[in-house]
């Protein structure tokens, strides 16, 4: 590595970072850790996470961990002891041990809502800018620099930008043009509700797989319940659904109980509904002092949960690149250059995964659920491990 504190010559880098989503607000930390000077802006007008939650991987935590910096989620979430496959009426197939892959990897793989996960990256970014209603409509180079511009006229100035923009991306779509969604054909409705269930107990997460349906229901602590449940529609139906929660409840009528129990525990208005969108791969993720992060740059389905873990994988392999390299744009370069196949891999396969999932074929369900009864857990774990093993980048002549 070089100098590994940020600086070119005596004059500190910085960073403009445009979005304060998972992977903005990580990119926030990791860049500071490595004396970069980081202002974010987000264009959303207060800081509010949608009232769900999420899984955040041992990858991302070991990740983080390797430049120190621990967000203490056990504390905020719950730990994942096991994964419960089901099928839609409690009868079970197979258990996946979590714990002892956790426990062989380092560090625990944790559901945690989204509130107190951006708490924790608000309070490691400590006194990092982030100014709201700053939406970002595109960049230019300038000199060894980029000028970003803001929807309000305004403009930020730095040696580097980071577009962790999410799926929709303004940062993308200038660097690489038009580009249509992935669309996979299902619906998934999310919420977090207080629940006190025998079910429930610490560090469950069940997964009950049903025809083109699934439901999930985990524990994240405090007596809160996390749950998830998926539907095959059409494209177009999935991006318009407004229904409530009487039609979610009616999706999985004849489920396990504890699947109708949360859904009608839970206030209407904390039922989110999100399509299933990703899209292709993008090979290049930047030009100059520009570069992706997150979803901006691989929006992947849910198959792995290892959107946000991912995002967070890259503020860390991206602060690494950039301490290691003495020019800041051959930093992004490295960072695109460890980045690609991994992410890639974790795109592809949870792409290949949602389609098995959401299998609606009877005999192929059929066949699918017999396959994973009898085969041993190690072999269904296995990509889940490579997801969930963080691989720190090399670094060639530069670092
Ligand atoms: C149903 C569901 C379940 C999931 N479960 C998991 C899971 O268990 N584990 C996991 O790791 N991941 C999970 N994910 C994926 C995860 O939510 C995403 O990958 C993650 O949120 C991506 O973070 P991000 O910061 O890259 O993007 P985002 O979270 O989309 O954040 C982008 C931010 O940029 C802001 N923004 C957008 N445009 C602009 C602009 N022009 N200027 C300024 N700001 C802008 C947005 O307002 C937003 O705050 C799940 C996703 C879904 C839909």
């Amino acid at each position: 590595m070089s100098s590994g504190n940020g600086t070119s010559g005596t004059r500190r880098r910085t960073a403009v970072v445009v979005g304060a989503g998972i992977g903005g607000l990580a990119a926030a930390v990791t860049l500071r850790r490595v004396g970069i000077d980081v202002e974010v802006h987000e264009r959303a007008a207060e800081l509010r996470p949608a009232g769900t939650a999420l899984s955040v991987m041992t990858n991302s935590m070991t990740a983080l961990a390797s430049l120190g910096i621990d967000l203490r989620l056990e504390e905020r979430g719950r730990a994942i002891e096991t994964a419960e496959l089901m099928t839609s009426t409690g009868g079970r197939i197979t258990t996946l041990p979590y714990r002892d892959l956790t426990e062989r990897l380092g560090a625990p793989s944790v559901c945690v809502s989204r509130s107190e996960l951006q708490a924790a990256l608000l309070e490691a970014a400590g006194d990092c800018p982030v100014h709201l209603g700053s939406a970002a409509t595109g960049y230019t180079l300038d000199g060894d620099g980029v000028r970003v511009r803001f929807a309000d006229g305004r403009e930020a100035r730095a040696d580097l930008l980071i577009g962790a923009d999410g799926i929709h991306s303004a940062v993308r779509r200038q660097l690489a043009g038009p580009e249509t969604l992935r669309e996979a054909g299902y619906l998934c409705w999310l919420a977090v509700t207080p629940f006190d269930h025998p079910r429930l107990t610490p560090g469950f997460n069940g997964h009950y797989w049903g025809r083109g349906q699934r439901f999930g229901l985990h524990d994240i602590g405090q007596g809160h319940a996390y749950w998830w449940g998926t539907r095959n529609m059409s494209a177009e139906s999935a991006r318009e659904w407004k229904g409530g929660k009487d039609e979610v409840a009616r999706a999985f009528d004849g489920w396990a109980a504890e699947v109708g129990e949360v859904i009608r525990a839970t206030p209407e208005e904390a039922v989110h509904a999100v399509p299933a969108q990703d899209r292709p791969f993008l090979e290049r993720w930047g030009e100059g002092p520009v570069t992706l992060l997150g979803d901006a740059a691989h929006p992947m389905l849910t198959a792995l949960a290892q959107g946000g873990s991912t995002a967070v994988e890259d503020a860390v392999v991206l602060a690494k690149c950039c301490a290691a390299a003495s020019d800041p744009v051959a930093g992004l370069r490295a960072y695109e250059e460890a980045r690609r196949a991994r992410t890639k891999w974790l795109v592809d396969n949870s792409y290949s995964l949602s389609r098995n999932e959401q299998e609606e074929r009877p005999l192929a369900m059929a066949v699918r659920n017999t396959l994973m009864r009898y085969a041993p857990s190690s072999l269904l774990m296995r990509p889940f491990e490579k997801a969930m093993t963080y691989t720190p980048p090399r670094f060639g002549a530069d670092g």
